[in-house]
């Protein structure tokens, strides 16, 4: 009902703006439901304002890329990850960066710098170990999955039963699974489709009496190392231990487990669940010269990461172009009119619990605090463009900032994002989102993996990312308008 009015109140807007009332700073422009890209109706004095930003867009470009500021982002990510390492919800290590990013933002000039509270799971792992015993020898390298539970001390020995999906598994009778390790081999059909088997495997397998789940690395190309992950139990189920191993393995013990041969695995897993942790969302700010709490430009990307490899490209790189981005406007002296925060979350990996609490937070007077919200978290390789998810109408406007990212080669736009968990609180609500499209087609090689190491991080590219973000929000942000937004209450 109010999302109704709400159209037409905006629908008038539309003809006001295109009446020239525009100059008066119309807080809000909107247009009737448009429907395709052609039906796309900016007032062309919006297009022009925007088009006017392109010699601002050249100079970031051109300052971040080949400037003063060029290889200064992947050597702050260098010694991020050099000096704290794996950042896991929960850890020592996590807390330390957090306070170290702090004390950075502010020696960067940074504005309001500061941290909020967030809890998060605590999951410790422990020594973990796979060995098939029978038919032959061989070591299995392993990971558990976040908030797996571990096996009773000196592990469990059982035989295998095999399957590559969900449907096959419905077809065993519990008899045939009671008191086996399941090991799960879904072929790679994308993140989103393939992940289901690691966050769910263990409360399926679990409801037929299974004693643990081994799953086939959630990744399209493997060199024989696992990949780790966030999982979940369902509500009620017994929750058994859950790990992942490599393609390799998995795909061979399916082999061998449809030959007929009884497979046998002795499986020791020592990782634990503690009560949860206050852990913290990092925050600095470049203050805008008109709204200053109001009408937010939010950038941002994860700060904790897995406890294997070191978290350089997940989401290390998306938690530095959004805190540089800010660093590089101000040195350069680009203030625009809203305020621009880079929002570090923290809990990412272990189920968006930076994100909730920030959501919770600040709820009360979400509408009129925030404008829009970038998330970089799937890769900081070259940049394409941006993707975006948001009504229509914002959508139209965000079309033409896109457009102006020409010295990046950056252009690409789609709609909606696949990428944004944290911003997905806001998002999935009417907020307008935008999501960093870079080639990372070799992302989830590295994902979750000991091989999320800085030899991912290209200097250049990074450059190139941090520059795209810089003026993505800075545009957002100085533009005379405010981004549409219609939320559901
Ligand atoms: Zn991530």
């Amino acid at each position: 009902m109010k999302t109704r009015l709400n159209l037409a109140l905006l629908g008038l807007l539309v003809l006001r703006a295109s009446a020239g009332v525009l100059d008066n700073r119309v807080d809000q422009y909107g247009s009737d439901a448009a429907k395709g890209v052609d039906s796309c109706t900016v007032p062309d004095s919006l297009v022009q304002e925007i088009k006017g930003y392109q010699p601002i867009v050249n100079k970031i470009v051109s300052k971040i890329v080949g400037g003063e500021f060029a290889g200064k982002t992947w050597d702050s990510l260098a010694e991020l990850v050099d000096t704290f390492g794996a950042r896991l919800s929960g850890s020592e290590q996590l807390e330390k960066s957090i306070d170290y990013v702090q004390e950075q933002m502010k020696l960067d000039g940074l504005e309001n710098v500061h941290t909020e509270d967030a809890p998060v799971p605590h999951w410790v792992r422990g020594y973990e170990s796979a060995q098939l015993v029978a038919p032959f020898k061989k070591n299995l390298p392993l990971l558990g999955l976040g908030t797996t539970v571990g096996t009773p001390r000196g592990g469990i020995i059982a035989d295998v039963v095999a399957v590559e999906s969900f449907e096959e598994f419905e077809t065993l009778k519990p008899e045939q699974v009671k008191g086996k390790i399941v090991v799960f081999v879904p072929q790679w059909e994308g993140y989103g489709k393939t992940v289901v088997y690691r966050s769910k495997g263990a409360s399926v397998a679990s409801r037929k009496g299974a004693v643990a789940t081994l799953i086939r690395s959630v990744t399209p190309f493997s060199i024989g190392s696992p990949h780790t992950g966030g999982q979940d139990y369902d509500e009620g189920v017994n929750k058994i231990p859950s790990a992942c191993i490599t393609v390799e393995d998995a795909e061979m013990i399916l082999r061998k487990y449809r030959r007929g041969e009884t497979i046998t695995i002795h499986l020791e897993m020592d990782d634990r669940n503690f009560e949860p942790f206050v852990s913290r969302n990092t925050i600095g700010e470049l203050v805008g010269t008109t709204y200053t709490n109001s009408s937010v430009v939010v950038v941002s990307g994860h700060l904790d990461s897995w406890d294997v490899g070191v978290g350089a490209m997940d989401d290390g790189g998306g938690a530095l172009i959004s805190w540089k981005a800010l660093t590089y406007l101000k040195a350069m002296g680009l203030r625009p009119r809203r305020t621009i925060r880079a929002i570090l979350w923290t809990g990412e990996e272990l189920g968006l619990w930076g994100g909730k609490a920030y959501k919770d937070a600040h709820k009360e007077n979400e509408k009129k605090e925030f404008n829009f919200f970038f998330e970089s978290d799937i890769g900081t390789f070259e940049p394409r463009g941006l993707d975006f998810t948001g009504n229509k109408d914002a959508e139209c406007v965000f079309r033409e900032v896109v457009k102006l990212m020409t010295p990046l080669n950056a252009t690409q736009f789609e709609t909606p994002s696949d990428g944004g968990p944290d911003i997905s609180h806001w998002t999935s609500r009417g907020f307008p989102g935008a999501s960093l499209m870079n080639k990372n087609e070799k992302y989830f090689w590295f994902h979750h993996s000991a091989g999320d190491s800085m030899a991912v991080e290209d200097p250049k590219n990074l450059d190139k990312c941090t520059a795209l973000w810089a003026a993505a929000a800075y545009v957002i942000a100085d533009l005379s308008i405010s981004i549409p937004k219609y939320v559901s209450d």
